[in-house]
C-alpha cells in the first residue's frame, strides 16, 4: 500500500466504512468484509479530498468528462469532475440496461474517464465503458476509489488509490452461507440482475 492508499485506508476507517459480517456483493459474490464507500462519502469535505486523490491519478489521462455508473459511482464520480474541472455525466439502469438519461450525451470523439466507487468485477463500470463507445466516445481509463477483487470484466487494468485483497466467493461456494450467517446485500444493484 503506497503513501495514497494509507490516506485512504485511514479515511475509510475514520469513517466506520470497513464492515464485517455476511454480504452480497452488486458483483453476486458473497464475502465477510464490506466496504461501505457512501459512509467514506457521507462528510462532503472528506469525499471531496478523495476526489481530488482519484483526479490525481486520471490527470493524465487527459479526460474531456467524466461518466459514472448510478448509484455507487455518483457521489465520487462527480467529485472527480469537480476536481478535474470537466463535465460529470451518470448512466443508470433501465429494466436491466445500462442507459444515459436525463438529455445527457455523449460527443463522438470524447476523451472520458469512467469513474465507480469500488472494483469487484468491475461489472458497472464495463457496462459505462461500453455504453460510451457504443456513443463513439473514447474511454480513457476507469477509476474507482477502492479495487476489491481482479477486475474480471474491464478490458484494462482500472485506476484505483487502494488494493485490499478481500476474500469473496460465488454463493455455492461461501463458507458463511454453509454457516448459517443471515446475508445482507448492501449494494446498490438490484439482486434480480
Ligand atoms: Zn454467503
Amino acid at each position: 500500500m503506497d503513501a495514497t492508499g494509507e490516506q485512504v485506508h485511514l479515511l475509510l476507517e475514520e469513517s466506520g466504512a470497513l464492515l464485517r459480517g455476511h454480504f452480497r456483493l452488486s458483483s453476486g459474490r458473497h464475502a465477510a468484509d464490506y466496504v461501505q464507500c457512501a459512509l467514506l462519502l457521507e462528510q462532503p469535505a472528506r469525499a471531496a479530498r478523495v476526489g481530488e486523490l482519484l483526479a490525481g491519478r486520471l490527470a493524465g489521462k487527459r479526460p474531456e468528462s467524466v461518466l459514472s455508473p448510478a448509484l455507487g459511482g455518483l457521489i465520487i464520480g462527480y467529485q472527480v469532475a469537480a476536481a478535474l474541472g470537466v463535465p460529470f455525466r451518470f448512466c443508470e439502469r433501465r429494466a436491466g440496461r445500462m442507459e444515459l438519461r436525463r438529455g445527457f450525451r455523449l460527443r463522438a470523439g470524447e476523451r472520458l474517464v469512467v469513474v465507480e466507487d469500488v472494483i469487484t468485477t468491475g461489472g458497472s463500470a464495463a457496462e459505462a465503458a461500453a455504453l460510451a463507445r457504443a456513443a463513439g466516445a473514447e474511454v480513457a481509463a476507469v477509476g474507482a476509489i477502492l479495487q476489491r477483487g481482479e477486475g474480471a470484466d474491464l478490458a484494462s487494468p482500472p485506476v484505483t488509490l487502494l488494493r485490499l485483497e478481500l476474500d469473496s466467493w460465488p454463493p455455492g461456494e461461501c463458507p458463511l452461507c454453509a454457516a448459517g450467517a443471515p446475508l445482507s446485500a448492501p449494494g446498490s444493484r438490484p439482486s434480480a440482475e
